[in-house]
């Protein structure tokens, strides 16, 4: 970086050029007043407190808005500049209330701080005689326009940092005033809470209704979505009363989402967690000590055959506590029956990626989506499901940097800020995508010595790309060609492009061709293996990557390490000191087909709660309640732990210590900030207890450290992690090494397979289509407010009003053919069940597609949804089904 020389009152300073002289002053260790000054805005220059004097630059410019240059002196504290400054503040005073004392940003107020700096103590100007309603409607934070200073730190993020552009300055000079399109309301308009505009307001204009200031805090990861959001847990009286974003070195730049800032300490201290072990006895579960309950499962697990018995583990628990559940697994029952709810999401991006590349995960890193010239978003509706990579993609976006190509059928947020969105029919992305790469080889846009020099069957896939002509593509995906001609020109020829897909990709009959079609297009176009690049599947929770990679899968021990390759098998049954099954285990769909027909006869089940999460939840509800022996480990009562004999209560994220990897692939330390609640105990630990009582060697971890360490020791990819280098950060894998720096993006040289494979793929359409009798396609979604089954995110009240129950959404045309009006309760029925839920009628949804979540145990959508598998990767057909629908009487 190029450097300049100043003069900053007297003294030579060095600057980077293209700094402002207000960067360069405070890179000097200067200090100027600002108020509307932020480093994560863009210069806004409004409130004029950085005025300085610069020798021959007629006036006072404004420091944050003007460029330094080679040479420069710059006066940071004259008479004049003091004058400007005193009077800008007395009038900002003039014009706020003199109550600081119950203000509730008392002592961190910044209008506050540099009056104290500039010494004033009088009021020349009269007080306004204005009084603005204090809009209390948002749960999460108020909004005192008396407080407000009009700095635009609020608007600027909402636009400049979210995209979302909620809030901003309306009206004209004294009548100026921070409003919501059309003056709703905060709750009533299109804010989303995130609370950004509150992290960045200098007053007390924007504050949490949580007024009280933590003692201490402590540094961990967001519990929710696979983004790993980094946060600092503000703790008083041994309660996390506060959280604030991590700026340095975290991989969500300081951001974080509704859910990440307003939705944790309320579930943490909820009257409702579990907190001491219950057993049932004479058919009602009652209160045991932890030795009861853990000799009696035991000694009730040891009963069973290895073929008897399955373990289901949890993308919502650290990494450790994965390692030592699949270990348990495979030790102390003698299975390879463990999987966990990766099945349900993304296990074709493992099926699909590894015969592509090798490898089954995100290829590149979230900070490079800022740099892609283009972005492909294709089954992922990034604003609800992963926000702070919406953020990302908006950023990307709005700066003019950055395509956007948004493919869903339904009308997400995004398509508000995509040059071309492809609205094709659900369950149609293989026809969609080879009709893109048709066009790319037809115009000879592909990158052919890419292709030539990394990849092999190019022909055989080029060959296949025959049943695609654009014709026939429009007729399945119902896109017009010329749409996907434009899409296709648009990803080819804006480089670096990266393609960003989740559940909408994968949870199909055929997820891992889905997934093929994908790393086909990266590959067809060179945009692989390069900053900016690559097939990137966004996981849904927090450590659903780590589950996977510690061997939370029937298939592979950690790492991926195949269970039928003998030499691994040895290298594992040395370590483990035990002999190991050489038989892929059940996956989890195969788990409950078993447990209904009575081969699986017991299950220890953690952190999931399959009676509302899995497809066809009546089936696996009655396959749970046939079980002999039910084990169940959570935080709460969930629908599932009430079938069980055993629930043990498990201690939060924020009571425990362990390790997240995170959607791309970075592995970062969760850091106990209390005392876990009640009598609940860390997953880790309740898994050897389990391990040692049933007379195990291998079990007697006393820290999360020492299973790293072990994991390290077993885990090519994790061979360099441990909890000293994860002390300021995270490390991605691979990391084979201790001075390994870690990967931020795969396969630069070589693919992890060697060469990346192209995959010929035919168009198969879902397993149920609609008929006379079912004449709608169901169709599952996320609300930005709630996560998976609600388990969590019900427990928070803040959420709850956003987002109170199931709603139906449907398009007009339907809703009238069939006499519905909007908000009213509706019947929605496939070939397995029915769900009474609210109908919203919104041209979101396209022309014969409904869609639902499944966060509401009152209308439990998974009732409906199709076990149909796809062969490979064994994942549901969780997005597409044949439903109908009418008022329910
Ligand atoms: S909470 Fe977020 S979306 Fe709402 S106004 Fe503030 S920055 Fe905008
Ligand atoms: S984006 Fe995901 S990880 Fe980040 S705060 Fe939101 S839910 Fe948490």
């Amino acid at each position: 970086m190029e450097k300049i020389s100043l003069t900053i009152d007297g003294q030579q300073v060095k600057a980077k050029k293209g700094m402002t002289v207000l960067e360069a002053v405070q890179a000097a260790g200067i200090y100027i007043p600002t108020l509307c000054h932020d480093p994560d805005l863009e210069p806004y220059g409004a409130c004029r407190l950085c005025v300085v004097e610069i020798e021959n630059v007629p006036g006072l410019p404004i420091a944050c808005t003007t460029l330094a240059t080679d040479g420069m002196v710059v006066h940071t504290e004259t008479p004049a500049v003091n004058q400007v400054r005193h009077n800008v503040v007395e009038l900002l005073t003039a014009d706020h209330p003199s109550d600081c004392l119950t203000c509730p940003q008392n002592q961190q107020c910044e209008l506050q701080k540099v009056a104290a700096y500039l010494g004033i103590t009088r009021e020349p100007f009269p007080k306004t005689t204005r009084v603005f309603p204090v809009d209390i409607s948002n749960p999460f934070f108020d909004l005192d326009r008396n407080r407000c200073i009009l700095c635009a730190r609020c608007t600027r993020a909402c636009n400049e940092i979210t995209g979302v552009g909620a809030i901003d300055l309306s009206y004209r000079g004294y009548e100026t005033k921070v409003t919501t399109f059309g003056d709703k309301l905060l709750l009533e308009s299109i804010c989303q809470s995130c609370g950004e505009c509150v992290t960045h307001c200098p007053t007390g204009a924007l504050a949490p209704k949580e007024s009280r200031q933590p003692t201490h805090e402590v540094l961990t990861i967001c519990p929710y979505c696979g983004v790993g959001c980094q946060m600092y847990l503000g703790i008083r009286g041994g309660q996390v009363i506060s959280v604030r974003a991590r700026s340095e070195g975290s991989p969500n730049r300081g951001w974080l989402c509704v859910k990440g800032r307003y939705g944790i300490s309320e579930f943490i201290h909820h009257p409702e967690r579990l907190t001491t072990p219950l057993v049932r006895r004479n058919g009602k579960l009652a209160e045991a000590t932890w030795d009861e309950a853990l000799d009696l499962v035991a000694s009730k697990l040891a009963n069973y055959k290895n073929d008897e018995v399955a373990v289901i583990s949890s993308a919502k628990c650290t990494n450790e506590d994965n390692y030592v559940i699949q270990k348990l697994a495979r030790v102390a029952l003698g299975t390879n029956n463990v999987d966990h709810c990766a099945r349900l999401c993304h296990a074709p991006t493992v099926t699909g990626l590894v015969q592509s590349f090798g490898s089954g995960a995100m290829t590149n890193s979230m900070n490079e989506i800022g740099d892609a010239a283009c972005i492909l978003a294709i089954g992922t509706n990034t604003t609800a499901a992963h926000p702070v990579i919406g953020f990302f993609i908006k950023q990307a976006v709005l700066k003019g940097e950055a395509k956007l190509i948004v493919a869903n059928p339904r009308q997400i947020d995004l398509c508000r800020y995509a040059d071309i969105w492809l609205r094709h029919k659900p369950g149609t992305d293989v026809a969609l995508l080879m009709g893109m790469m048709r066009v790319i080889v037809d115009e000879g846009l592909l990158d052919s010595s890419f292709i030539k020099e990394r990849c092999e069957n190019f022909d055989a896939f080029k060959e296949s790309l025959n049943d695609f002509d654009l014709d026939f593509v429009e007729g399945i995906t119902g896109v017009p060609k010329e749409k996907v001609v434009e899409a296709a020109r648009l990803y080819a020829t804006n480089k670096p492009a990266t393609l960003l897909y989740a559940m909408g990709i994968t949870q199909h009959s055929h997820g891992t061709d889905n997934v093929l079609a994908t790393a086909n297009l990266a590959m067809l176009t060179g945009n692989i293996g390069k900053p900016s690049t690559g097939v990137n599947p966004l996981r849904g929770q927090s450590n659903v990557q780590g589950a996977c990679d510690l061997g939370a899968l029937p298939n592979v021990y950690p790492g991926y390490q195949a269970v039928s390759d003998p030499a691994i098998r040895e290298k594992f049954e040395l370590a483990w000191v035990c002999p190991l099954s050489a038989e892929p285990g059940l996956t989890l769909t195969e788990i409950f087909e078993a447990g209904y027909r009575r081969q699986i006869k017991a299950i220890y089940l953690v952190g999931e709660n399959p009676v509302l999460s899995e497809p066809c939840a009546r089936h696996a509800q009655e396959a749970l309640m046939e079980l002999d022996f039910l084990v169940v480990q959570d935080l709460f009562m969930s629908e599932t732990a009430r079938l069980a004999h055993v629930v043990l209560p498990a201690a939060s994220f924020a009571e425990k210590e362990g390790t997240f990897t995170n959607t791309e692939r970075r592995v970062q330390r969760v850091r106990k900030a209390i005392a876990p609640l009640g009598d609940s105990k860390p997953d880790w630990w309740i898994a050897s207890q389990i391990g040692q009582r049933m007379g195990n060697k291998g079990f007697d971890f006393t820290h999360p450290s020492q299973i790293m360490d072990e994991i390290a020791s077993l885990t090519p990819s994790y061979g360099g992690i441990s909890y000293s280098r994860l002390e300021d950060g995270g490390l991605q894998w691979p990391c084979p090494t201790e001075d390994h720096p870690g990967t931020p993006y795969l396969h630069s040289q070589l693919f992890a397979r060697g060469k990346g494979r192209f995959m010929p793929l035919k168009y198969k359409p879902p397993m149920e289509l609609p008929d006379d009798e079912y004449p709608l396609i169901l169709t599952t979604e996320r609300s930005l407010f709630h996560f998976h089954t609600g388990t969590i995110t019900r427990k928070v009240r803040g959420l709850n009003i956003f987002r109170p129950e199931e709603l139906v959404e449907m398009n007009p045309a339907d809703a009238s053919a069939l006499g519905i009006a909007d908000g009213e309760m509706i019947k929605v029925t496939s070939r397995r069940g029915e769900v009474v839920a609210k109908a919203k009628v919104t041209e979101v949804s396209p022309v014969g597609v409904v869609a639902m979540s499944f966060h509401f145990a009152e209308s439990p959508t998974n009732v409906l949804t199709n076990p149909a598998l796809d062969p490979v990767s064994k994942i549901p057909e969780l997005k597409v089904c044949a439903v109908k629908v009418e008022k329910a009487i």
